[in-house]
């Protein structure tokens, strides 16, 4: 038989069946369900169906969805019922912009995240070295500028006073500063005679002896005498990732850096039956872009990587840095450094040359652009290469959006670009609200985050972490979407109050409009008859609660594919 046939048949049947199970008429006794889910608050994201009461689940899909009484009807002997104690569930959610392997490793290493304190630091630092006796180097990342105020930059002694006998390695949250005891400059050769490297500064005392920070490139110096992880290193972190993942309620992500390089162990775990994480994974490409052997690997992978599990074929790039660091490309001088205005990482007409030839081929692009100019030029792009090519819906995405030209709120709309945006970025803390509002100025600053605006005028948001920059836990990204504001409540009303976001339109843009990002709302995203069974069950009704307690959410199930993946130990003894 040809294969076009072939795909004609199985086309015809999986048409069939999906009719047969779609109806599930009470006097058309349907094959039973391997699952029925009951008694909860489903809330579906369908919005032809928003709420219903029940979910039924045969293999990784799908079966049924609505009242108790109609999903019974696909009760058989061997059905495992699950009731759901009236809780509220779910899609489960995607983070749309993530570094999967970076954050994984991080989470075998010192952990630094939420951090306030050097006390904590030197704690935390010391209690790894101490459980780990034979790691010959201790590494970890997650500090943050202020617990060093005034300078902002941490002291290699602090390190040197509770591991003075191996080298320390720590990157900053961000991954632009690190910070290395004395034995590990020792090892890295750095002393006060040490040129600073291009793109890098090592930081010097009045005395010009290198205090431990490192800026930039200069982290490279020390990072490269690291031994590098093992494989089986990197399996592992995976593994843990993907239950850390699970436990907050993700079941997809989609990688904008890191990943692809590693696509074979992701597949490596596929083959052993251990994903319990879908992956969608984009190729990083820097200028000057494409060449015969890029273009192969791209290729490769989107040909070897194209079911449910893993996917292939994206690509991510970046066109500017970040306003923190006056890295970000902007229209006009930044309000508190006039000489400074960010510079594009690519030629302009080589981005939009590069874009047109990923369009045409169909490949998805991610474009990092935080600065307005940036994000002109990613819309320019995306918009010149859909007139030169005759593309459509190609769902082209700019990430992070972090300040925009008003005039280009409503392009997003216009041309059917994604917006991809991680609401953490947001978070109002004295980050947000002293060094990037200073940076931009007042102006620039009533434009941060558009999401509420960029969705008025029609356009797709997806939302992610960017972990592990912050957690990859998306429910304070939830409740900071629906309140731009603190966990104290700061600035009061929110700051930027018009961008907040309603909480349908928020769990949206973490599950269908998600999906939508990578192409896949015909099978992800909402829970409706067909669809892959990826859903979750969380402790708490959000529509019934202040938005301040949504942050604390905790998840008690998590399903993907059909499979309870994870679960929260005795969550059923809860149950009212
Ligand atoms: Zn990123």
């Amino acid at each position: 038989m040809s294969s076009g046939k072939t795909h004609l048949l199985s086309l015809l049947i999986s048409t069939l069946l999906f009719s047969v199970s779609a109806v599930a008429a009470p006097d058309a006794p349907a094959q039973p369900a391997d699952v029925i889910i009951t008694n909860a608050r489903v809330y579906t994201v369908n919005p032809q169906q928003k709420w219903a009461e029940a979910t039924a689940i045969r293999g990784d899909r799908i079966a049924a969805v609505g009242t108790r009484k109609e999903v019974e009807l696909l009760r058989g002997p061997a059905t495992k019922v699950i009731d759901a104690g009236g809780r509220l569930l779910l899609p489960g959610f995607a983070d749309c912009h993530i570094h999967f392997m970076q954050g994984s490793l991080g989470l075998t290493r010192v952990d630094l995240n939420g951090v306030v304190t050097v006390a904590e630091i030197q704690k935390r630092v010391k209690a790894y070295a101490d459980t780990h006796p034979k790691e010959p180097w201790i590494l970890g990342m997650g500090w943050t500028y202020p617990i060093f105020a005034p300078s902002g930059l941490p002291n290699k002694k602090i390190l040197d006073d509770v591991v003075p006998d191996r080298p320390v390695y720590l990157e900053a949250f961000d991954g632009h500063s690190a910070w290395a005891n004395s034995k590990a400059l020792a090892i890295a050769g750095i002393d006060r005679n040490t040129p600073d490297p291009a793109n890098g500064e090592i930081v010097r005392d009045a005395n010009g002896e290198p205090t431990g920070a490192l800026k930039e490139a200069a982290g490279e110096l020390v990072a490269s005498r690291a031994p590098k992880p093992t494989r089986s290193e990197r399996l592992e972190a995976l593994r843990k990732a993907m239950r850390e993942a699970n436990r907050v309620g993700l079941v997809r992500v989609h990688s904008a850096g890191g990943d692809f390089e590693y696509l074979d162990l992701y597949n490596d775990l596929r083959t052993r039956g251990q994903l319990s994480l879908r992956f969608y994974i984009a190729y990083f490409l820097d200028p000057p872009g494409l060449n015969a052997d890029i273009i192969a690997k791209i290729e490769d992978a989107r040909r070897e990587y194209r079911d449910d599990w893993i996917e292939g074929g994206a690509v991510k790039t970046m066109l500017d840095g970040v306003i923190e660091a006056h890295t970000a490309a902007m229209f006009a001088p930044y309000s508190d450094d006039p000489s400074q205005v960010g510079k594009l990482f690519w030629d302009a007409d080589k981005y939009r040359a590069t874009i047109a030839d990923l369009d045409a081929r169909g490949l998805q692009v991610f474009t990092h652009a935080i600065g307005d100019k940036a994000v002109r030029l990613a819309l320019d792009a995306y918009q010149s290469a859909a007139e030169t090519n005759h593309t459509h819906d190609a769902r082209h995405r700019v990430e992070h959006i972090e300040t925009i030209a008003a005039d280009d709120i409503g392009r997003f709309g216009k041309l059917g670009v994604i917006a991809s945006m991680q609401p953490l970025h947001a978070y109002p803390d004295d980050d947000t609200l002293h060094v990037w509002a200073r940076n931009v100025g007042p102006d620039r600053a009533s434009r941060a985050w558009v999401w509420h605006s960029i969705e008025q005028q029609n356009g797709a948001i997806a939302f992610g972490s960017d972990w592990p920059v912050v957690t990859l836990n998306p429910w304070p990204g939830v409740e900071t979407a629906l309140t731009r504001q603190t966990d104290a409540g700061d600035p009061p009303g929110g700051f930027v109050p018009r961008e907040r976001l309603s909480l349908e339109d928020t769990i949206r843009a973490y599950t269908l409009g998600a999906a939508f990002a990578g192409h896949r709302e015909q099978s992800e995203g909402s829970l409706e008859v067909g669809k892959l069974a990826d859903l979750i069950l969380i402790d708490r009704d959000l529509f019934k609660i202040e938005p301040t307690e949504i942050g604390e959410t905790q998840v008690l199930f998590t399903m993907v594919g059909g499979k309870i993946v994870y679960e929260l130990p005795k969550w059923k003894r809860a149950v009212p």
